[in-house]
């Protein structure tokens, strides 16, 4: 097989996100970043990025989360539930 296809990224979902920032330490493509926001940092998945690990199931990001619903896959979620999601090019830590 040449390779795994790429699975759908995963977005955040800010009603559930505590920001805690242990999906940035187990992500192993670094596709979790700092974005700074009005009041506080918050974080982001790089959509380019994340490969989806395999979908949520063996997404590290998602076993590790301790919020349940935090992290899904990009189409699950509809864009206004997302967290906001600035380029990149403005990310801190990236
Ligand atoms: S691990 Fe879950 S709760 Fe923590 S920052 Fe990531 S998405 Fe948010
Ligand atoms: S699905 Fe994988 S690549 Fe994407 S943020 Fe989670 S751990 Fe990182």
């Amino acid at each position: 097989m040449a390779g795994s296809p790429k699975h759908e990224p995963m977005v955040m979902v800010k009603e559930y996100c505590i920001e805690c920032a242990v999906c940035r330490e187990v992500c192993p493509y670094t596709a979790v970043f700092f974005i700074p926001t009005k009041w506080k940092i918050a974080l982001q998945v790089d959509q380019v990025r994340c490969t989806g690990c395999g979908g949520p199931e063996h997404a590290p990001c998602v076993q590790f989360c301790p919020s349940p619903g935090a992290l899904v896959p990009a189409s699950s979620l509809s864009p206004a539930m997302a967290v906001a999601s600035p380029s990149p090019a403005s990310a801190v830590g990236a």
